[in-house]
């Protein structure tokens, strides 16, 4: 994992400090909507937190993996790798055990956006699937 501080800003551009805003949820807090959980997926991801990005990833996600030790060495690989500089929330939509949010992450030369499909199952919110697109900035 990247080291952070529990006193900057939290990654997912909440504003807040990472101890008042995502931290809670990667140290095992619910998250209460699916907007709270994509940000917070976005944030570990910023930091490396692999463990979290599998434990919020439903079995049907290309990605699920039973061989949690591969799928946690090619997300450190994704996070390594990439600058995670900002990211904008565009659209949410909420139904009762469905959500979809639609998002634009900024890397160093390139941003995606992306609409994200979570599903509620057992009152746990859970990373399905994603449509995306990955362009150059201009
Ligand atoms: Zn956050």
């Amino acid at each position: 994992m990247k080291r952070i501080s529990v006193n900057s800003e939290c990654p997912c551009g909440s504003g807040v400090k990472y101890k008042k805003c995502c931290h809670k949820f990667h140290k095992g807090a619910k998250p209460s909507s699916a907007l709270e959980l994509m940000k917070s997926r976005y944030c570990a991801y910023s930091i490396g937190n692999a463990k979290y990005i599998i434990n919020t990833t439903h079995p049907n996600n290309s990605d699920f993996s039973l061989d949690k030790k591969a799928w946690a060495e090619s997300i450190m690989e994704f996070c390594n790798s990439t600058d995670f500089l900002s990211l904008e929330i565009l659209e949410v939509e909420n139904k009762i055990d469905e959500a979809f949010v639609r998002f634009k992450a900024s890397f160093s030369n390139t941003y995606m956006i992306e609409k994200s499909r979570f599903l509620k199952v057992n009152n746990s919110w859970l990373y399905e699937s994603g449509v995306y697109n990955m362009q150059k900035e201009k």
